[in-house]
């Protein structure tokens, strides 16, 4: 398997400005020096509490902002220093999945003009050929290309997703940012997205970043998982290694909130004090330390990096 991104020290930090003449005073550091590679045709879970610079990281990958610091190639060139041409076909490859389908599509434009609008900006279509397009997308999500015409209000939550999925799909993008594509939705509809998740990348050999708070939906969509704490990755390893054996204390704690299955199965829970800091003003070294039920000194003065400590393992902890 080769890297189809790789994401180097990438930083998003919201300048607070103050007073009169707007000064700097500080800053959000919203995602604080992520690194990490996604394979090609896998699915990479992104995981952590809500806050953690998650989204914000999906985000800036795909310049829907613009990173303050850090580099991002896919397959092999920087995006942040693309040509324009370039970057319209980067704006092709890479795509997204939002987690709200109702406000991320149109209330005023039916499922035809929704799946148009990006097939007429990037493409010169004929009015036949645009038509079977919409209707060929709309029959890969499993919904009746009959229900063109209708508006979002007139769907169920999933078959909104499902439009969400057709629009991002329209471009034949190679890489799709899920950010918690279906946390809105009720549980029993859930499995069904994931499942058309599932085949649509078999099928388009696609390659996803998978944004989720929510463990059980990341062990059964993904290979890997990196686990964010503000605004970092502390952990990332391939799913199953994680859910036998979370290494980083967070992931730990994170993990001991899963209910397992079976009821012969103790597990202790491991309850966190405090709450999460201020990104504003995190704490120094291990910016865990405040929450770390096993922190020793070094903790608070010495940031630890992210190690890899046995193939496809990394961790950032001094107890490694
Ligand atoms: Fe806990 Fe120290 Fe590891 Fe941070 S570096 S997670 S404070 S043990
Ligand atoms: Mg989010």
């Amino acid at each position: 398997m080769s890297a189809i991104l790789e994401v180097r020290n990438l930083k998003k930090h919201y300048p607070i400005r103050k007073g009169l003449f707007s000064k700097q005073v500080g800053a959000v550091k919203a995602v604080d020096g992520v690194t990490l590679s996604v394979e090609r045709g896998e699915t990479l879970a992104v995981v952590g509490e809500s806050g953690c610079g998650k989204s914000t990281t999906g985000r800036a990958i795909l310049r829907l902002i613009e990173p303050t610091d850090g580099e991002v190639f896919f397959e092999g060139k920087d995006v942040r220093k693309l040509p324009p041409e370039e970057l319209r076909r980067f704006r092709t490859d890479m795509q997204m999945v939002f987690q709200d389908p109702y406000a991320s599509l149109d209330p005023r434009w039916t499922v035809q003009r929704t799946l148009e609008e990006p097939l007429l900006t990037h493409h010169n279509l004929k009015k036949n050929e645009l038509k079977s397009r919409i209707e060929e997308l709309m029959e890969v999500v499993g919904l009746s290309p009959y229900q063109a015409h209708r508006f979002p209000h007139e769907f169920s939550g999933g078959q909104r997703q499902r439009i969400g999925i057709a629009r991002a799909l329209a471009l034949n993008p190679k890489f799709i940012v899920c950010d918690e594509p279906v946390s809105a939705l009720d549980v029993s509809i859930q499995a069904q997205v994931l499942n058309l998740m599932q085949d649509l990348q078999e099928q388009f050999g696609l390659t996803y970043m998978f944004i989720s708070h929510d463990l059980s939906v990341v062990k059964f969509i993904s290979d890997r998982v990196a686990v964010m704490y503000l605004g970092k990755v502390v952990e990332l390893a391939p799913t199953s290694e994680l859910f036998t054996e979370a290494l980083h204390p967070y992931t730990k704690a994170l993990m001991s909130s899963v209910p397992v299955p079976d009821p012969n199965v103790q597990k202790e829970r491991i309850v966190l004090g405090g709450d999460v800091p201020n990104p504003e003003n995190p704490p120094s070294g291990c910016t865990f330390h405040t929450r770390c039920p096993y922190v020793k000194d070094e903790c608070r003065s010495v940031i630890p990096e992210l190690r890899e400590i046995s193939p496809g393992r990394q961790v950032a902890c001094h107890l490694y």
